[in-house]
C-alpha cells in the first residue's frame, strides 16, 4: 500500500462542507492565520475575505481574544450548566441583553447557530401550547431563507435552493410566502408584503411564529431588502397573534452596519438568534434571546419548563472569548470602520455592474455581492483566487466577499483588485 499525503488522506476520509466524497472539490491546506491573513501550508499568504463564513470579524489568532481564551482555561474550560453557572455566561449575557432589542430580557446558550434556531422554533410552539393553543404549531418563513442544517431549521430554509428535494417527506411541511422583493435601497412596494398578509389571514390559526433573517437573506441568495418589509410584517404578526423570530446569526455584530440588523427596521422581535460572529470567530457558540413574555408564559405552561439543554450549554471558554470579543468591538468605532469598508467595496465592486455577464453588484455595511447571471465553476475560480492571493468562496452565481473588520484599506484593495479582474476575465472566457 501506498503511503497517502495528508492532503490525499483528507480526500479520501474526510467530509467537508456540502461535498461529495468521491469527487471533492480540492481543499488547500491551512498553516496558520493571522489578521486577516490566511497562511497555506506552502507558505503562500492569502488575504481573508471570508470571516471564515462570517465569524472572525476581528481577524485571527488576535491577541486580546487569544489571551481571554489562555485565561479562561486556567479556571476551567468546561463545567455542565445544569445547577451551576459561572461568570463568563453571566457577563457575556449582560452585554448581550444590553446591545440586543431591549424587550429581549432572556437569554438560551446554544452550541451553533442551527440549534440556535431549533431553540427558537421550540420555544414558539411551547408558547402557545402554554396558552393551550396546541394547534399553533407550524412556522411561516420567505423564499431564500438559510437557517442552518439541523431537521428544523432545514424546513424553513430555501425550498428550492434548500435540502427540500432530498429530504422530501421527511421533513415538516413549511409555509412559504415569496421572498421579499423590494431591495435595501429601492422606494417600498407596498405589495411586497401582500403575500404574507394573505398567508397569515388563511393560516393564522396553525402558525407559531415567522421567522425571518432581517434585512440581508445570507447563504440563502445573499439578498439586501427594505426594512419596510420588516415593520409590515410585525404589524401582521401582532394582528394574527405570531410570534416574530430574527436569525441574526449572520447578520449581528456589526455586519450590515448596524449592530444588530433589526435596528435598520427598530422592530422588536419575540425571540432573536445570534452566533456566528459571537465568539470573534473562535469557537462554536449561539443563543437565543427572548421576551418575558414569551418566557414567564412557557414557564407557567403544561411542562413548566422549556425543553432543552445542550452538553456544552454555555460552554465557558466559548463564553468568555465570546465576552471578550464583544467588548472589543465596543470599544472601538466600528461604525466607521464598516463605513470604510462599505465605501472601499462600493469603489472596487460597482464598476462591475457594467459586465455583460453580470446581473446586478450589492453592498451594505461590510458585505460585497457580485451576482452572476449564470453558476460559477466553483473549482476553477477557487483555484484562480487562490493563485492571486485572495481567499474568496464563490456559490451558485454569486462571488461575494465580507471581511475581517480588521482588514486595512491596502490589503482590501488588492482583495478587491484581483477580485474584480478575476469577475472581468470570466467574461473573455466565455
Ligand atoms: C450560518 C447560519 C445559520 C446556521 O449556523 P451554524 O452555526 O452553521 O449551525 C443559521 N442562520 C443563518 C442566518 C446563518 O447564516
Amino acid at each position: 500500500m501506498t503511503e497517502l499525503t495528508d492532503l490525499q488522506f483528507d480526500q479520501q476520509h474526510i467530509w467537508h462542507p456540502y461535498t461529495s466524497m468521491t469527487q471533492p472539490l480540492p481543499a488547500f491546506k491551512v498553516k496558520k492565520a493571522y489578521g486577516a491573513t490566511i497562511e497555506l501550508e506552502d507558505g503562500r499568504q492569502l488575504i481573508d475575505g471570508m470571516s471564515s463564513w462570517w465569524c472572525a470579524i476581528h481577524g485571527y489568532n488576535h491577541p486580546e481574544l487569544n489571551q481571554a481564551a489562555i485565561d479562561q482555561l486556567q479556571n476551567m474550560s468546561h463545567i455542565m450548566f445544569g445547577g451551576l453557572t459561572h461568570d463568563p455566561a453571566i457577563q457575556l449575557a449582560k452585554v448581550l441583553l444590553e446591545i440586543t432589542p431591549p424587550n429581549l430580557t432572556k437569554i438560551f446558550y446554544a452550541d451553533s447557530g442551527s440549534v440556535a434556531v431549533e431553540v427558537a422554533l421550540k420555544m414558539a410552539v411551547q408558547y402557545w401550547a402554554s396558552l393551550g393553543k396546541k394547534e399553533k404549531s407550524n412556522f411561516v418563513t420567505p423564499r431564500s431563507g438559510y437557517h442552518g442544517d439541523t431537521w428544523n431549521a432545514m424546513s424553513v430554509c430555501d425550498p428550492v435552493t434548500g435540502m427540500h428535494q432530498i429530504f422530501g417527506s421527511s421533513l415538516p411541511n413549511r409555509i412559504f410566502v415569496p421572498a421579499p422583493q423590494t431591495a435595501f435601497d429601492e422606494a417600498w412596494n407596498p405589495e411586497d408584503i401582500k403575500d404574507l398578509e394573505q398567508t397569515l389571514a388563511q393560516h393564522y390559526a396553525s402558525i407559531a411564529g415567522l421567522i425571518i433573517e432581517p434585512i440581508v437573506q445570507g447563504a440563502g441568495g445573499m439578498r439586501f431588502y427594505h426594512p419596510e418589509y420588516l415593520r409590515q410584517a410585525k404589524l401582521l404578526c401582532e394582528k394574527y397573534q405570531i410570534l416574530l423570530i430574527f436569525d441574526e446569526i449572520a447578520t449581528g455584530f456589526g455586519r450590515t452596519g448596524k449592530l444588530f440588523a433589526w435596528e435598520w427596521a427598530g422592530v422588536e422581535p419575540d425571540i432573536m438568534c445570534i452566533g456566528k460572529g459571537l465568539t470573534g470567530g473562535y469557537m462554536t457558540l449561539s443563543a437565543a434571546l427572548t421576551s418575558t413574555q414569551v418566557a414567564e408564559t412557557i414557564s407557567q405552561g403544561e411542562a413548566g419548563v422549556f425543553m432543552h439543554g445542550p452538553t456544552f450549554m454555555a460552554n465557558p471558554l466559548a463564553c468568555a472569548v465570546a465576552l471578550k470579543s464583544t467588548q472589543l468591538l465596543l470599544s472601538q468605532d466600528w461604525q466607521a470602520n464598516i463605513s470604510r469598508i462599505e465605501r472601499q467595496l462600493q469603489q472596487g465592486l460597482f464598476p462591475l455592474s457594467d459586465l455583460e455577464h453580470v446581473q446586478n453588484v450589492r453592498v451594505l455595511g461590510a458585505i460585497g455581492v457580485v451576482e452572476l447571471k449564470h453558476d460559477v465553476d466553483i473549482k476553477s475560480l477557487q483555484q484562480e483566487f487562490v493563485r492571486r492571493g485572495i481567499w474568496v468562496r464563490p456559490f451558485g452565481k454569486l462571488v461575494y466577499v465580507m471581511p475581517p473588520y480588521i482588514i486595512s484599506e491596502q490589503e482590501l484593495k488588492t482583495l478587491l483588485e484581483q477580485l474584480a479582474d478575476v469577475v472581468k476575465n470570466m467574461e473573455q472566457a466565455g
